[in-house]
């Protein structure tokens, strides 16, 4: 046991068992359920934004790693608060892993790179300071490394919302309306984002991003979550 294993012990997000972050048995039972079309949340192939449900200012579609109970969702929580990079890591490749396994045409074409950015859902300064780090630019920094892209802040946060916990859905589109901004002027045509973030729970904070990014120019908006 070295220097930082004291400081740090290894033990299971999910199960407290001692040796790794996130031990095989709880990245085996993390569920990933059905993939759903961002607009109308109802089970979709691949989580392709249905034909119907397309427009031009909304997401093409919606990936997420798994639904968001445990041992995933302990896994979130332990990110949010405490800088654990080897987790990030563990829950990373494991998204990978599964685009390999069972969406191939979609890693196939990330990995002609091309057009393709990454971009996180930011966090106010604010609250970035308080955190000491925002988990989706972790997590979308990680996925850039290991794919090749291109990763960029292009959005920043303007406004300091109530946080969404306990809104409604109709109070967490309210509350988060006109929050985003860009970060560069001109346009961002010919861009295909990958936009991360921990968890989809209305989609209302993603869907506001997509907005902004296809008001910007975007050509298209994937959500890319690890829960749901
Ligand atoms: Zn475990
Ligand atoms: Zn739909």
């Amino acid at each position: 046991m070295n220097f930082f294993d004291f400081l740090f012990p290894k033990l299971c997000v999910g199960c407290g068992k001692w040796g790794s972050y996130f031990c095989s048995k709880c990245v085996a039972d993390i569920s990933q359920g059905d993939l759903v079309c961002p607009n109308c949340e109802r089970a979709a192939i691949g989580g392709v934004t249905h034909p119907l449900c397309r427009s031009k200012w909304k997401l093409d579609g919606l990936w997420s790693l798994g639904v968001y109970r445990d041992p995933l969702r302990k896994a979130i929580q332990k990110l949010k608060y405490r800088y654990v990079s080897e987790l990030a890591d563990v829950l990373v490749d494991l998204m990978i892993s599964y685009w390999a396994k069972y969406t191939p045409q979609f890693i196939e074409e990330l990995k002609k790179g091309g057009e393709w950015v990454i971009v996180p859902v930011p966090l106010h300064q604010k609250r970035k300071n308080y955190r000491g780090f925002n988990q989706s630019e972790l997590i979308g920094q990680m996925l850039s490394r290991k794919l090749g892209l291109e990763y960029s802040e292009v959005l920043k946060r303007i406004l300091s919302t109530k946080p969404q916990v306990g809104l409604k859905s109709w109070e967490r589109k309210k509350n988060i309306h006109g929050a985003f901004s860009l970060t560069v002027d001109g346009s961002l045509s010919a861009m295909s984002i990958l936009l991360i973030d921990d968890v989809w729970t209305t989609g209302s904070t993603l869907k506001e991003c997509a907005y902004v990014l296809k008001r910007g120019g975007a050509q298209k908006v994937w959500a890319i979550t690890l829960a749901r």
